[in-house]
């Protein structure tokens, strides 16, 4: 045997070891992820990942969500290089939405079945933290039963400085206004190379962590993203998980994490390379093995298309997200993949899967044990805007609102 195959023979050991250790539960080091990561056969690692799932629900229940992105404002101060959404202060296609239009789109949401709002919005420079407690007191007043998973650090910093007050209070103020969880919204890529480099004026990872570690600590948990393919390197998307779980293994407030593939239309990265489907899929595996004090881990078919959305359910993912009756930002830059309540559950279900609707806790509302139990509303279907509409496209009602 040459000294190259003994390598292999015990690469291949090592991996098995780990793959196995994993599986049962045990922890694996940032190294190990890694080495999962770049050199794990595809096969073993999707099945230790998906042993992990089925420990953690021996139901075979996957989780589905009805919710609506609303975004009060497109102008932004912060003009992140991958984002196709934002128009800067003063810009002719700049738009803000009054408390009526929010209010008028939570309206149509909860009419076709939602149980969640993500409002979300550029860094608006007069933004402080009196205008999320009126926005937020104001849908929590007529839609007691939305619970509003919204913002992130992102906006929490921006709001804090604008209002002159720390962290900590904008969090309690907009806690008490009625923000129920904090949505995982401009995580990017944490580690600071790769974050620089596509977002130069962002706050840092470590700045985006903080906010979130003390919104666990004052009782508002959140969920954790990643934006993968914008030219970072394996090593760094394995940092960014690092980053993450030592937060958690304080907090314990991240309730799922949700990688998803930059979107390279209408932005300043153009010849980015973007995420391959099998990059994603090894990493949500990868998550998945990683993150054993996460309980969730969702699939983002908006951006890498329904089938490798579903291919992901065979690889660690519970929760296939919500059905998004509006969404902007993503699309914006180039995500039109659509899908209605139908065909979310027929694609859990013949993922040989049991299909459940959730709420932000992950309360499961209804499970749809046999066919018959299906849900049949046709007009729960994805509505987006792949461009800025002027104004924002207020006043239009939700069918108007087209990938077209
Ligand atoms: S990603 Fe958010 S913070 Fe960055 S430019 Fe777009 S709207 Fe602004």
């Amino acid at each position: 045997m040459s000294p190259s195959t003994l390598g292999t023979v015990t690469e291949t050991r090592v991996i098995s070891e780990i793959l196995q250790r994993a599986a049962d539960g045990g922890r694996i080091t940032p190294e190990e992820a890694l080495l999962l990561y770049t050199d794990a056969p595809l096969h073993p690692l999707g099945e230790a990942a998906d042993a992990v799932r089925r420990r953690r629900y021996p139901d075979n229940v996957v989780t589905y969500l009805i919710d609506r992105n609303i975004n009060y404002t497109n102008v932004c101060v912060t003009a992140c290089k991958f984002c196709a959404f934002y128009r800067a202060p003063k810009h002719a296609e700049g738009w803000t939405h009054g408390t009526d239009e929010i209010l008028r789109r939570c309206a149509e949401a909860v009419e076709l079945g939602a149980t969640q709002v993500m409002l979300q919005g550029g860094h608006h420079p007069e933004y402080g933290v009196e205008y999320y407690e009126t926005m937020f007191g104001a849908v929590k007043a007529a839609f007691p039963q939305l619970a509003i998973h919204s913002i992130g650090p992102s906006e929490i910093l921006h709001m804090a400085k604008v209002s002159g007050v720390s962290i900590e209070e904008a969090i309690r103020r907009i806690k008490a206004a009625g923000l129920d969880s904090i949505a995982g919204a401009g995580a990017e890529m944490l580690p600071d190379r790769p974050r620089k480099a596509i977002a130069p004026l962002k706050e840092s990872g470590a700045r985006w962590l903080e906010v979130m570690e003390v919104a666990h600590t004052l009782g508002v948990e959140s969920t954790a993203t990643m934006m993968m393919g914008t030219g970072e390197t394996a090593a760094e998307r394995i940092e960014h998980l690092r980053m993450i779980r030592d937060v958690q293994d304080r907090t314990k407030g991240f309730r799922a994490f949700i990688p998803w593939t930059y979107q390279a239309e209408n932005n300043h990265l153009k010849g980015r390379t973007q995420a391959t489907s099998l990059e994603y899929l090894r990493l949500i595996a990868v998550a998945r093995l990683f993150f054993e004090t996460v309980p969730h881990l969702q699939a983002s078919w908006l951006t890498t298309g329904k089938d490798v959305g579903q291919v992901a359910l065979h690889m660690g993912v519970d929760d296939l997200g919500s059905i998004m009756l509006e969404e902007n930002v993503i699309s914006s830059a180039g995500a039109r993949h659509r899908s209605n309540l139908h065909e979310l559950i027929e694609l859990i279900r013949t993922a040989d899967r049991i299909p459940a609707q959730r709420d932000t806790l992950y309360n499961r509302l209804a499970v749809h044990w046999t066919p018959e139990d299906d849900p049949t509303d046709e007009r729960v279907v994805s509505h987006f805007s792949s461009i800025a509409l002027p104004g924002g496209g207020a006043g239009r009602s939700l069918p108007l609102i087209d990938a077209k």
